[in-house]
């Protein structure tokens, strides 16, 4: 099926210029001082208990004591894929460990009412082929993709072996022994040879530092732990009844609340959505697999598919090359190349980057005139259209979001002047200086994902050799490696948005992660080596070369309101998201491929 071009607006009939001043400005008035400081840990209140699982009661267990080759940080898609690559090079003595009460991760805590990935499940869903498995639809729902996970660690056979609703509250390196000391909030003691790190991007779930957010007296949840007890319904059947009565809150119009709103809307008395920055939100087809295509697919269909997703998404779309995904987010890639091939391809890289700027305000102008064929309410439409520029916050699509507007029982509440939520009271929330007394607030305010990375982990105590503590270490960011293991913390790896390539695909990127960690750990077993870790001659070499390879992101970067793609607009932060190996993904993939072939770990120290 031949993917078109999307019908926008002509080259001249936007004003750059005008467009880009605009762009800044509301970044300006969203900017905070205290950047990520804004979200805070919740202490007391309303909020003491909002880490608690919802969804599955904990059970009681004894402790475990033993001696394992491998402790896999994580039972979400990174300590799944991490897992995968350990049982097919022969490793088997390794426990995935998570705070979740089963395997997957984002999928197992985010139950809320619409859930469903935003991304083609066709390249979303990892080891389709190895499974012989095919999502129902283009955009999968989440029981669906929590299934999988489990199916994955079923038949991968580490199902049995994993520790839930078990926190890591230390891991200290033991020279003596040569083994990770760990330990746990169920009184469990392991030694493990090796640790791989994979707690996950979206694992940590932040609330604004609201004024008077403990004194509210009514109920509260974040979206990654949604109450159907108070709500009414069930992950399978998110009819939320007991929300008749109820006035209902919901801050954020982030992907979460893109999808639950229209629910939410559906069965509140009431629902006041509170927006700081609106998202963009194109149409969703989400039509189901078509059994006729699957079946034609050819070896190799899911590693072309991701390829052709990331380079349309992330990089340059290679010309001539049809495009798989034909949605919001390879838009851009997919009119350039129609154009291009309709009246020529730039000739330097500056008029590519000036033409794609030009068709990103176009796409742009095409999502707003939506929000206004859509919302009945001018000034709600005008209020819920987006300005900065197309990737500045992730791609959103819905059919039912701005119908939900057009209900008398919905309101949406602007909180952009005041740079969020003002202020919290017993009965309610401060917005623009009224009082709205509500029952209930669900906070669909996303994740920490590049703050502290103690915040982020959860896990007390991590030292390496000397019992240097790792948060102490990485004070001022990563020190890697190729991204997977640091100096001085020796048999241990990291998975994650960690100074190495950036694919489109978060489970491409933790699997080829998973892929190059076991590698090492092989290695080191054949070698009988007990201790691996990287040169600090070798780490720091890499450093600087990750680091004289970054591409100056700051111009666009100002085009972007704050948000986590961008550490909430701080613009040096230690921790930055998409801070990775300058010249992309392929020639990462490449460097790291040439140095397994080489077969001796070069820049690897390895010990008896
Ligand atoms: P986001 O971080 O995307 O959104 C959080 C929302 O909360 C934003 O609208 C933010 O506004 C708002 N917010 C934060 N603080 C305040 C405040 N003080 N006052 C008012 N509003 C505030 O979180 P989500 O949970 O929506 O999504 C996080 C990520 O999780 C997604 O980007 C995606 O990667 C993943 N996800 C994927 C899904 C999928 O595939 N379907 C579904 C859900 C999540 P502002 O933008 O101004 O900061």
């Amino acid at each position: 099926m031949t993917c078109k071009p999307t019908i926008i607006p002509s080259p001249e009939d936007v004003d750059t210029a005008a467009l880009r001043e605009k762009y800044h400005l509301e970044r300006e008035r969203r900017l905070r001082s205290e950047g990520q400081a804004q979200y805070v840990r919740p202490s007391g209140g309303a909020v003491a208990d909002y880490a608690a699982d919802p969804h599955m009661p904990v059970t009681p267990r004894e402790p475990v004591f033993e001696d394992l080759d491998v402790v896999v940080v994580g039972a979400g898609f990174g300590g799944i894929l991490a897992a995968h690559h350990l049982a097919k090079q022969g490793v088997s003595g390794f426990r995935n460990i998570d705070t979740a009460g089963d395997f997957g991760g984002v999928w197992y805590w985010n139950r809320y009412p619409g859930i469903q990935c935003d991304n083609d499940a066709y390249c979303y869903l990892p080891l389709l082929e190895e499974t012989g498995f095919m999502p129902s639809k283009k955009f999968s729902d989440g029981a669906e993709i929590q299934a999988y996970c489990r199916m994955l660690a079923e038949k991968y056979g580490f199902a049995d072996k994993a520790l839930f609703h078990t926190q890591i509250t230390a891991l200290r390196w033991d020279a003596a022994s040569k083994r990770w000391l760990v330990e746990t909030n169920r009184g469990d003691k392991l030694r493990a040879r090796f640790v791989i790190m994979a707690a996950g991007v979206l694992n940590m779930p932040k609330l604004p530092a609201i004024p008077g957010i403990d004194s509210f007296r009514g109920k509260l949840f974040h979206s990654a732990r949604w109450d159907y007890a108070y709500t009414g319904g069930a992950y399978d059947d998110p009819m939320l009844r007991k929300l008749a009565d109820k006035r209902v809150a919901i801050v954020g119009t982030g992907a979460t609340a893109i999808q639950a709103v229209p629910h939410l809307a559906r069965y509140a008395g009431c629902l006041f959505v509170i927006q700081r920055t609106p998202s963009t939100v194109d149409e969703r087809p989400n039509p189901p697999t078509d059994s006729e295509w699957a079946q034609s697919l050819k070896p190799g269909w899911q590693q072309q598919r991701m390829a052709n997703f990331h380079r349309a998404a992330m990089e340059m779309f290679a010309p001539g090359e049809p495009d798989l995904i034909c949605d919001i987010w390879t838009e851009i890639a997919r009119n350039m190349a129609a154009e291009f091939d309709a009246r020529g391809w730039p000739e330097t890289p500056e008029a590519f980057m000036a033409q794609r700027e030009n068709m990103d305000y176009r796409v742009m102008e095409r999502l707003r005139a939506r929000v206004a064929e859509m919302v009945e309410d001018p000034a709600t439409a005008e209020a819920l259209k987006p300005w900065y520029r197309h990737l500045c916050k992730r791609p959103l699509s819905s059919d039912d979001f701005y119908p939900a507007f057009n209900r008398s029982n919905v309101e949406l509440i602007d909180v952009s002047a005041t740079k969020g939520v003002e202020r919290m009271t017993e009965r309610g929330f401060v917005a623009n200086g009224i009082e709205y007394p509500v029952d209930c607030m669900i906070f669909a305010s996303g994740f920490e994902v590049t703050s502290d990375l103690e915040r982020r982990w959860g896990i007390d105590t991590v030292e390496g050799r000397d019992g240097v503590s790792i948060y102490d270490h990485w004070r001022h960011g990563p020190l890697t490696f190729h991204g997977t293991m640091t100096h001085g913390f020796p048999n241990q790896f990291y998975i994650g948005y960690i100074q190495g390539g950036l694919n489109a695909s978060v489970t491409e990127q933790f699997g080829r992660q998973g892929e190059h960690i076991a590698h090492i750990v092989r290695h080191a077993l054949d070698r009988g080596a007990s201790v691996v870790e990287p040169a600090r001659e070798a780490m720091d070499e890499y450093v600087r070369v990750f680091n004289e390879g970054q591409i100056d992101m700051s111009e666009y970067q100002m085009s972007c309101p704050p948000g986590y793609f961008n550490n909430e607009g701080e613009l040096n932060a230690p921790w930055a998201l998409f801070r990775s190996w300058g010249q992309g993904w392929d020639a990462f993939q490449a460097m790291l491929a040439e140095w397994r072939a080489k077969g001796d770990l070069e820049g690897m120290e390895l010990s008896q």
